[in-house]
């Protein structure tokens, strides 16, 4: 956190209000995910499905996914301040509204998405550790760093989905890893980064592996 975070008051990181780094209705008319959603990989459907459309076919080292809130406008101004500007307090809202909309996923232990070198190290902070470690302490989950990345990983943005999914394959490598994990990340977009990260996780000894994150990209 910058000393400038601190020196000035709190304002709200979605509508600039004074007072709360989420002011009370940005926080109410956040555009949670609820049922029903797809088992796989929590995209919202009609009607509760074990694959939809947009999984289905797919091969995801995941058992499954599930987010607390979709990527919308001004979930997109919460996550771009607490990646950039680094808000600690943020993670902490985070994991409180993915604790009200998630349940606890039945894992022995917490891991996350790893930084990609350069990128965060500009930045001096890595939300998806900051939201696993905060929701470790209200799951009572140990967390543990078991993953690394083998390259650094170009941009996903702007690439396709098949594009992404090569962009990553092969990306991550995991140490030995117990059962049952839960991965963390921030957004989950199209899945490719999460299902590398499992595949890795699948790979050094994993039976299962359940993804949590924040928000969701929603097609
Ligand atoms: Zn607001
Ligand atoms: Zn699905």
């Amino acid at each position: 956190m910058s000393i400038l975070n601190l020196l000035l008051p709190a304002k709200c990181v979605v509508c600039a209000a004074g007072g709360k780094q989420l002011c009370d209705g940005c926080r109410e008319s956040l555009p949670l995910l609820r049922s029903p959603l797809c088992e796989r990989c929590g995209a919202p459907t009609v009607w509760p499905v074990a694959r939809c459309r947009e999984c289905s076919g797919r091969r995801l080292a995941f058992a499954s996914a599930r987010a607390a809130v979709e990527y919308d406008g001004g979930v997109r101004r919460f996550v771009a301040a607490w990646k950039e500007r680094g808000l600690r307090g943020l993670a902490s809202l985070a994991a409180s509204v993915v604790e009200e909309v998630v349940p606890r996923p039945s894992a022995h232990q917490i891991t996350f998405v790893p930084p990609d070198g350069d990128r965060s190290r500009k930045r001096g902070h890595h939300p998806p550790e900051w939201l696993a470690r905060e929701l470790g302490r209200r799951w009572q989950l140990p967390v543990t760093p078991l993953l690394g990345r083998t390259r650094p990983l170009p941009p996903q943005r702007g690439l396709a989905r098949a594009e992404r999914r090569r962009n990553v394959r092969g990306a991550f490598r995991a140490s030995a890893a117990r059962s049952r994990i839960l991965l963390v990340d921030d957004v989950y977009t199209t899945g490719s980064t999460v299902a590398a990260a499992a595949s890795a996780l699948r790979a050094a000894g994993a039976a299962r592996v359940d993804v949590v994150t924040f928000a969701r990209a929603v097609r």
